[in-house]
């Protein structure tokens, strides 16, 4: 396991931190409750719970709800959910829109200052203001920037009131629009939206822009590390000029690599599409990467972490294969989750001469590697399940599992075994039953199977088992041929309706999420998602949500070993 404080400890956090070393550590983490949230927020929330964490400080869960036209209230209840299923508990969880009167204020004061005008001008006009379309012709301010305090005060009290439809006016810091950074050409202050708020109702016609809000909604909150993403490093400087015009309170911003995953797909409207289009069962399904998917899908919250921290966080963007996230979720479930046996597509095979054996108990290990999962018990039976896969009915000189005159070992089973016959179905071509002896002499056969007990005393289950694969075909997606939705594969999702799990599963449920095993998952007490185990030779499994007392349904978080899922 890696240290899960690494990120924090060197590099370009730690030099964030020694820039300003306060005792008290405010962040935040201030999604726009607009969509959910996927693989690259983890990292977000990573960063600012985590580095007020790590320096004994406090973060805040933001809302930053200043544009009603794209919010909506469930968005606000997954966010937070995910924060904590991430293992974080926001200090207190905010809302921009709950310093609408502050900010109006704030906006006025501003024109008091002979800091902000209002504007009439049209997209068109302002784009030439700032250089025209290349950004080469001077920049110049518009009439409207040298109006009075009193005609702006007016005409910003008549946009609050409705004196305007939404763009014939609008509020402008008056900024510096000789400097070099966009970001200081008197940027938009407030804009009328005649839009119902979800918290505040009908009560505002106009409201406050993100360079407006967020640099004040800081200083307000004592934030002293504003950690947000590269695209905001211009921004830096707007931030701290209007903090500096109207607060007291100066928090520090600054910018880390934001996290981009090739290989599928993460933007908002591309994944509604998918849901749209039925090309997925909706935003949690497990092939998505947004976070209610990741998490239906199985993959533990430390994983995640485990896979942030490894990345590690420094000023550049990168771009990081899906297949890498995997290669974390593997290594992590490796050592932190129990071991039992699932047969995906069953054959029965019944072994002649195995009536001594019929009904005892061999007690097996829950990990080989880590004596603290325990042991349970499955039943040996003369008749035992193996997948379909693992027999062939002609045999090979490189083939190392059953066939006619072949021996096989059973994981755990008394002994190898070795095929004599076979039945088939004539219509179907498919094989119906094996049959067997146990083969006493080979000590050590080449491979060994898993299977699970057949017949009613044995306490196995059927389930359905959902495979994964990646969703697309090509590891790029938007630049496959004829765009990306042509790009889906159309294996990535197997689904297995007759699989048989071992009984050793039920006490796998009733231990979940298995502390013992995964000491960092011990403040995740979820859902069935926390079910998870490896079936051996299969891959690494977690109940999804769709199961009920009478059905099972497995998800495969990942296979075993990377490529085997292609
Ligand atoms: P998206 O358009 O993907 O939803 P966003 O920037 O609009 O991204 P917000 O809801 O505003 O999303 O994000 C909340 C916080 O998460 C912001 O501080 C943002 O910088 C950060 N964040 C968003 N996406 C990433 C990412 N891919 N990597 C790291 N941080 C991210
Ligand atoms: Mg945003
Ligand atoms: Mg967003």
């Amino acid at each position: 396991p890696i240290d899960p404080d690494a990120m924090f400890k060197q590099g370009f956090l730690l030099e964030v931190y020694n820039e300003r070393p306060e005792k008290n550590v405010f962040t935040r983490f201030p999604p726009e409750p607009n969509g959910y949230l996927h693989i690259g927020h983890a990292k977000a929330i990573a960063v600012n719970f985590g580095f007020a964490r790590y320096h004994g400080g406090k973060c805040y869960l933001r809302f930053d709800d200043t544009n009603p036209e794209a919010e909506e209230e469930i968005y606000f209840t997954a966010i937070e959910e995910m924060v904590r299923w991430l293992g974080f508990e926001p200090y207190k969880i905010t809302y921009s829109s709950d310093h609408f009167d502050t900010l109006y204020q704030l906006a006025e004061k501003l024109i008091t200052l002979e800091k902000a005008y209002v504007c009439h001008c049209n997209d068109e006009e302002i784009k030439r203001q700032r250089g025209g379309e290349k950004g080469t012709l001077p920049r110049y301010r518009c009439a409207h920037a040298e109006q009075s305090v009193e005609e702006n005060l007016q005409k910003f009290r008549d946009m609050r009131d409705g004196k305007y439809k939404p763009k014939e006016a609008f509020l402008r810091m008056k900024q510096d629009i000789t400097d070099g950074n966009p970001q200081m050409w008197d940027l938009a202050a407030y804009r009328i939206l005649d839009k119902p708020h979800h918290r505040t109702g009908s009560k505002w016609r106009i409201y406050p822009t993100y360079d407006f809000t967020h640099c004040l909604c800081d200083s307000f909150e004592g934030i002293t590390h504003s950690l947000c993403t590269t695209e905001f490093f211009l921004s830096r400087t707007s931030y701290e000029w209007l903090n500096k015009q109207l607060v007291e309170f100066q928090p520090m911003q600054r910018e880390y690599g934001r996290l981009s995953i090739s290989g599928t797909v993460l933007s908002k409207r591309k994944l509604k599409e998918l849901v749209d289009k039925k090309i997925v069962r909706g935003w949690d399904d497990p092939r998505l990467y947004t976070l209610i998917a990741v998490r239906r899908r199985g993959v533990p919250p430390g994983a995640i972490l485990e896979f942030v921290n490894e990345l590690g966080v420094t000023t550049t963007n990168s771009i990081i294969q899906i297949s890498r996230f995997e290669q974390t979720v593997r290594k992590y479930l490796e050592r932190t989750v129990p071991r039992l046996m699932l047969v995906l597509d069953p054959v029965r095979v019944v072994i002649e001469d195995a009536d001594e054996f019929d009904g005892t108990e061999l007690t097996v290990p829950f990990s080989p590697k880590n004596p603290a999962m325990g042991e349970h018990k499955i039943k040996f039976t003369k008749t035992v399940y193996i997948d379909r896969s693992d027999f062939r009915e002609v045999d090979s000189k490189d083939y190392f599992r059953l066939a006619p005159g072949k021996t096989v070992g059973l994981l755990q089973a008394p002994f190898p075994i070795k095929a004599t016959s076979y039945a088939k179905d004539e219509a179907t071509g498919k094989v119906t039953e094996i049959r067997a002896v146990f083969d006493r002499e080979t000590k050590k056969p080449k491979t060994f199977i898993q299977w699970v007990p057949a017949g009613e005393g044995a306490g196995s289950h059927k389930c359905e088992v959902r495979v994964y694969n990646s969703l697309f075909k090509s590891e790029n997606p938007a630049a496959a041929e004829g765009g990306w939705l042509n790009d889906i594969n159309p294996e990535s999702e197997i689904v297995y309706p007759n699989a048989v799990i071992e009984s050793g599963f039920d006490e796998v449920k009733a231990r979940a999420p298995w502390p013992e095993a995964a000491g960092e998952d011990k403040q995740h007490r979820g859902g069935n998602e926390t079910v998870r185990f490896q079936a051996m030779r299969v891959g690494y499994f977690a109940l999804d949500s769709d199961s009920t007392d009478n059905k099972i349904v497995l998800n495969r978080i990942v296979s075993l070993k990377e490529d085997k899922d292609k």
